[in-house]
């Protein structure tokens, strides 16, 4: 059985021999504030840093979740005003969690189709922070680099954050062009959950210094004081850092993974738009995602797909929220192997149609 969930997802087929080098070398019990540890959390760091191509100036930070990190830019790089730009459920949930600290946190909400509309957006001199979700895994649609850019170049005084869940590891990104960054593990970087990333531009560390939150566990300006010794302000997920640093060591540049997934999601795109019966949720191509594949239908079409689909040994995800009943959705992340995602391309080829009766 492969499983095409957008998350938690398939992790990668070495995890086991890594597991086993990390219980062999007694990783699960080793002391957060020892020297072994930070041997780990100083590779990982380097492993990430520099298979993603962050700048070297940006600080890389472990936290537990990216909800988490919707409450740390909330809380700690937020004084009154933020826009949240959203299509989806991940994007809504981060403007609402931030909503609920500061009543000055605004949404803009996309159509499904639509883009960005980076120059008329509803930013202006108080704007401190704008977020937008790199991928929304809810719809499968992508904001793209080159747009991520653009509203970096339009409004150069508002922070820009960027819920990268699922991207991050799995598309060819230019760091430079935002200021926070932030991604759970149990997507793109194909390993379990209870662990995400954070970067943080010089800017964003500047102004955390400058707004000095310091009520919680998880303020930013206490997370940065820890990770400058390569530590953290609780006891991390060790086991979770560990195999981060396996899985980034052994990886390619991100470009290579980023062609080799955008091949794949266009010959999935391509098989669908052959069918009568399915559709691309997303008929703009420019705001596809190329990480997650979401197949709209009629619900007793989906229904008859999913339980073809499993009988075949492949379990296709769920269409998520409101789209439950009416979408599917099939991960197309790194740790699924070209034989795999051929096996789910063949399949949406030749799945036998659900003749009515
Ligand atoms: C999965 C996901 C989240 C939530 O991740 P957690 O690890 O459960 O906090 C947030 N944003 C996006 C875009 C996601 O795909």
């Amino acid at each position: 059985m492969t499983t095409y969930f957008p998350g938690p997802s398939k992790v990668y087929d070495r995890l086991g021999e890594y597991l086993q080098d990390a219980l062999a070398a007694g990783v699960p019990s080793i002391s957060h504030r020892g020297a072994a540890f930070v041997d780990i959390s100083r590779r990982a760091i380097r492993a990430t840093k520099q298979k993603l191509g962050v700048p070297d100036d940006y600080t890389m930070l472990f936290v537990s979740s990216a909800t988490e990190s919707w409450e740390i830019i909330a809380q700690s790089l937020l004084r009154a005003r933020s826009l949240h730009v959203y299509g989806g459920s991940f994007g809504e949930r981060w403007f609402q969690y931030t909503r609920a600290l500061h009543e000055g946190a605004l949404p803009y909400v996309l159509e499904p189709d639509e883009e960005v509309p980076v120059t008329r957006l509803p930013v202006d001199t108080a704007t401190e922070l704008i977020g937008i979700t790199q991928n929304e895994t809810s719809n499968g649609t992508q904001v793209r680099p080159a747009v991520i850019r653009a509203l970096r170049d339009a409004y150069p005084h508002a922070l820009l954050a960027v819920d990268a869940t699922s991207a991050m590891a799995g598309v060819a990104t230019d760091y430079t062009t935002a200021d926070v960054w932030y991604a759970s593990v149990q997507k793109c970087f194909g390993l379990p959950a209870g662990l995400a990333v954070m970067f943080c531009s010089p800017r964003a560390v500047a102004r955390a210094h400058e707004i000095n939150e310091r009520d919680r566990y998880n303020s930013l300006t206490a997370m940065l004081a820890q990770i400058d010794k390569w530590q953290t302000t609780y006891t991390p997920n060790v086991l979770g850092i560990y195999l981060l640093m396996r899985v980034m060591e052994d990886a390619p540049d991100i470009r290579t993974t980023d062609e080799r997934l955008k091949r794949r999601a266009a010959d999935l795109y391509a098989r669908v738009a052959q069918r009568d019966d399915l559709a691309p949720l997303i008929a703009n191509a420019a705001v596809r995602s190329d990480t997650v594949v979401t197949v709209r239908a009629d619900p007793q079409v989906v229904a008859h797909f999913k339980g073809e689909a499993l009988a075949a040994g492949l379990l296709l995800g769920n269409g998520y929220g409101p789209l439950k009943d009416s979408t599917f959705r099939i991960a197309n992340f790194p740790a699924h192997t070209d034989t795999e995602m051929a096996a789910v391309g063949l399949f949406l080829t030749e799945a036998p149609t659900l003749t009515k009766v």
